[in-house]
C-alpha cells in the first residue's frame, strides 16, 4: 500500500540538488512524527555523497494531532520495552534453573 503510494507519486516528487528524483518518506522524530517529506534516495545514507535534501510533503501537524501521536508512539515503545524485559526474566529464571540443576547433581 505504502509502496504504490510512493510510486504513484514519484513522478511529482521534487528533485533534490544531485538531481535525483526524491522519495517520500515519513519522520519519527518528536516533534513531527508521521509528518511526510521529500528527502534524497541518498539521504542518511553513509557515504561520501551523502544528500542532506529535504523538503516538507504535508503541513505540520496541530499540537493535538502531535500530542495524540506522540503518546501513542510512547505507548508502544513502552509496549515493546515491557515485553523485551518479561523476555530477559525468563531467559535468567531458565539459566539460573539449570545452574542449580546443575549444582544440585554435583552434590549427589
Ligand atoms: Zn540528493
Amino acid at each position: 500500500m505504502k509502496k504504490m503510494e510512493t510510486m504513484s507519486q514519484a513522478n511529482d516528487n521534487p528533485i533534490c540538488r544531485c538531481e535525483k528524483r526524491t522519495v517520500l518518506k515519513t519522520s519519527w522524530s518528536d516533534d513531527n512524527s508521521g509528518r511526510r517529506f521529500f528527502g534524497c534516495s541518498n539521504y542518511g545514507k553513509k557515504f561520501q555523497n551523502s544528500c542532506r535534501f529535504f523538503q516538507w510533503y504535508e503541513l505540520p501537524m496541530s499540537y493535538r494531532e502531535k500530542s495524540l501521536l506522540v503518546g501513542l508512539l510512547r505507548k508502544i515503545r513502552n509496549n515493546d520495552r515491557e515485553r523485551r524485559n518479561v523476555r530477559i526474566v525468563w531467559f535468567v529464571a531458565i539459566i539460573s534453573s539449570i545452574v542449580l540443576t546443575a549444582l544440585f547433581m554435583e552434590k549427589i
